[in-house]
């Protein structure tokens, strides 16, 4: 028997680092798998995915400035690695049967998809997995940012962020023992407390709109679906 899914649309944000396994650098494709499986795994709920995926593992804009390059072109950089990226995520998906899009923000029409934003939603609809590629398009963004837009764009009912651990803690968890595990915080405690969950921009535009963000462990295998079939350990902010 299938769980029904506690949502039916959503949108998985990860860094780009979370594509790299242990290598420090790049892709690794095992790894790439692996989180594809669990894309799929959820996929096979029935529930509509869209995906937006960092590029940190290649290149950030901002340490590109910071020796000494222009800032508007580094950050352009960085959105090119996040189109690489979910090339390399769109085809682990197909190469285990799930259809996709990659849909970037600026525009390479050999490669991949324009931004549509009533096309996006009809691949969703038809079940296409939706790789949401190059950010926002613009400078001075990130990629957090850009899942929180495009979330509200597809109309999802939540953005789920796949990190190392479960949830959000009062302390850093990889170093201290008795680090407490919020259960729920609101949005204007990530702000004021600068909980690291996804940057000031993305937490104000997922407020403004409601959209409630789901922090979870992407290490824990099935962990993603478990959500979805509600069970589970994650934090939610709202
Ligand atoms: N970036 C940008 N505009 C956007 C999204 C990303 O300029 O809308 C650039 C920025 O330089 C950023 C890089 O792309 O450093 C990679 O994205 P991000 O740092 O968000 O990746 P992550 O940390 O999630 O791997």
């Amino acid at each position: 028997d299938q769980p029904t899914p506690a949502y039916k649309r959503v949108l998985l944000k990860i860094s780009g680092e979370a594509l790299m396994g242990d290598q420090g650098y790049g892709l690794h494709p095992p790894t790439v798998q692996r989180i594809a499986n669990e894309v799929k795994s959820v996929h096979d709920l029935g529930v509509e995915i869209c995906m937006v995926i960092g590029g940190g593992n290649i290149f950030r804009g901002l340490s590109g400035s910071a020796q000494g390059m222009e800032r508007t072109t580094a950050d352009y950089m960085g959105m090119l690695a996040t189109v690489m990226n979910a090339l390399a995520m769109q085809s682990a998906l197909e190469e285990m049967g799930v259809f996709t899009r990659v849909i970037s923000a600026i525009r390479m029409d050999e490669v991949c998809e324009p931004y549509i934003r009533r096309r996006a939603v009809r691949h969703l609809e038809k079940k296409r997995v939706c790789i949401f590629a190059a950010g926002t398009g613009n400078p001075y963004f990130t990629t957090d940012t850009a899942g929180a837009l495009r979330a509200n764009e597809m109309a999802c009912e939540a953005i789920f962020k796949g990190t190392k651990v479960d949830g959000i803690y009062d302390k850093d968890p990889v170093k201290f023992d008795d680090a407490v595990r919020y259960d729920s915080v609101t949005y204007d405690e990530c702000l004021t407390k600068r909980l690291k969950v996804m940057d000031a921009s993305a937490i104000a535009l997922a407020r403004d709109n409601n959209l409630p963000i789901i922090v979870f462990s992407l290490d824990e295998p099935g962990g993603f679906r478990g959500i979805l079939a509600g069970e589970g350990t994650y934090t939610r902010v709202q």
